[in-house]
């Protein structure tokens, strides 16, 4: 498929398939890939990858590890970085690609492909700058050396909601260091990863060092979490997924990290800018259609302020634009599916039966073309114990929580299993600097969104939202290289 056909308004199904020891392989049957801002439209036809053909991606990775591992840093700076000039040249291309097939709008889309562009250039330099270290040791005629090594063949998996920057922020780094990639995208965006593995295809990068299979987790993810030839598995997802590839990774003694789900707070304080508190709440829970781990999806909000917020928050939300991701206007596109469609529904529906009032939004909307549109659901009077201020709801919903204090709104910040991002909006630079010191937050904003990370900065969670490592920055090394430590003189 070239990039005049990916151009076109209405181009014909990409046919995607796996990529294995640099062979593009014909999988089992064939999946539409369906863009949910018009379900008529089939972005692509996936030739769906089987457990055989993990296998075989593994065997490749492993085969070609020892020469990776030991190509010049220099190679390995150069093929990064044409990988990453190529992804932000197209950018506008393959973020139009990506808003048809996940929904977020072509802005969104656009900027998270140049992000993750800018991730393979930011780690082509890594192999460069590569430092080991020395120490004096206690003996005489000894020298102890830490040096880092490849840890070896490593499963990516990743989830639908950053197609792009998801897998160039767990890939760029394990290609850097040396490692050879198995990377499993999910089943509902195979044409961004496809696109991807397209241009590393073409990179100079040896046969088997990069292996994409686009099959389902159940099979294809697992044959790479179980195989005694992966040594480590980077995933991002669900918890209950998370889960079950960590009792996996442990059982066999594989290295392995887990960026899961958040349930985010953006507490609002009375002191609060509320123009600023108002944008920084459309932004973080309702940009990307709520599909965001660091969604702020719990609004904490002070009594003095509550009415005045919740007012101005439902004028904007009456006003967002919701509609087809590649239309301009658009604020707001459709949710990914069917299937987080019925459980954004069924979420509204708990929140009415536990008792907190829908005030605006949580009803489907028709536009031109038939897609996932969904309005912008905003609950109030909730309470941080029911279910939608505990579980993850991954869609356009966000609840208010009123709360009396400071003291109060960040003991329900923290009340949550959760603990990847949290905002604060006030202008008191004491429970500022509390708020920095007492979140149970991986990350913390002061006074913006709690989504829409830089991309070099690291990436991070607490309880229930991650295990291992922070990933991408200087975090990444942690993870895709193993230590060993030399005496000797
Ligand atoms: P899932 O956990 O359903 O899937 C994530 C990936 O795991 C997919 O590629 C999936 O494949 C794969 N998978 C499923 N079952 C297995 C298995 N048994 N073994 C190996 N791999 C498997 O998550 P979603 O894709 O639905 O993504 C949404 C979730 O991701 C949300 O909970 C969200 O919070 C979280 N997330 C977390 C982020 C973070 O950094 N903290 C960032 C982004 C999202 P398949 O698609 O084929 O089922």
């Amino acid at each position: 498929m070239t990039i005049a056909t990916l151009q076109q308004d209405a181009p014909a199904a990409l046919q995607l398939s796996s990529l294995v020891d640099g062979e593009w392989i014909d999988g089992r049957d064939i999946a539409p890939n369906i863009n949910p801002s018009d379900l008529s439209d089939v972005v692509g036809e996936v030739s769906v990858a089987t457990r055989a053909d993990a296998e075989a991606a593994i065997a490749a990775a492993k085969a070609a590890a020892p020469g990776w591992a030991a190509a010049s840093p220099y190679v390995r700076f150069e093929i990064l970085d044409r990988i990453g000039s190529e992804i932000v040249a197209r950018q506008d291309e393959l973020g139009r690609l990506l808003a048809r097939e996940e929904g977020k709008t072509l802005a969104e889309a656009t900027n998270e492909v140049s992000r993750a562009g800018a991730l393979f250039k930011v780690f082509a330099s890594e192999p460069l700058r590569a430092t080991g270290e020395r120490l004096t040791s206690t003996r005489p005629n000894i020298d102890v050396e830490v040096v880092r090594e490849p840890v070896g063949v490593v499963g990516l998996i990743t989830p639908w909601n950053f197609p792009a920057s998801i897998p160039a922020w767990k890939a760029a780094p394990a290609l850097a260091y040396g490692n050879c990639v198995v990377l499993k995208p999910a089943e509902l965006v195979p044409a961004s990863a496809w696109a991807f593995a397209e241009i590393i295809s073409r990179s100079g990068l040896p046969r088997g060092v990069f292996n994409l299979v686009l099959g389902p987790g159940r099979e294809v993810g697992q044959a790479i979490v179980d195989s005694p030839d992966v040594a480590a598995v980077s995933f991002t997802g669900s918890q209950a997924t998370g889960r079950k590839i960590a009792q996996a990774c442990v059982a066999r003694g594989a290295r392995f990290q887990l960026e899961m789900g958040g349930k985010n707070p953006l507490v609002v304080l009375d002191d609060a800018d509320l123009d600023l508190a108002v944008k920084a709440a459309v932004e973080g829970a309702y940009f990307s259609a709520g599909q965001r781990c660091t969604a702020s999806s719990r609004l904490i909000v002070a009594k003095a302020v509550h009415d005045r917020f919740v007012e101005a928050l439902a004028a904007r939300l009456k006003a967002l634009r919701v509609g087809d991701a590649l239309d301009p206007e658009t604020e707001m596109g459709p949710v990914v599916s069917q299937e987080q469609l019925d459980i954004d529904l069924s979420y509204i529906e708990i929140g009415r039966q536990e008792g907190a009032e829908l005030l605006l939004g949580g009803d489907l909307l028709t536009r031109p073309k038939t897609g996932f549109y969904l309005s912008p659901a905003l609950f109030v009077g909730t309470t941080n114990d029911m279910r939608i201020n505990q579980e993850e709801i991954f869609g356009p919903v966000a609840t208010v929580i009123q709360v009396d204090d400071y003291e109060e709104a960040l003991a329900v910040a923290n009340d949550t299993g959760f603990g990847l991002s949290a905002g604060i909006v006030t202008r008191d630079p004491k429970r500022i600097r509390h708020f920095k010191a007492h979140s149970q937050a991986g990350m913390v904003v002061i006074n913006g969104s709690t989504a829409g990370m830089d991309f070099h900065a690291p990436f991070t969670g607490r309880k229930g939202s991650s295990y291992g490592p922070p990933e991408r920055s200087y975090f990444a090394r942690e993870f895709y290289t193993a230590a060993k430590i030399v005496y000797g003189s």
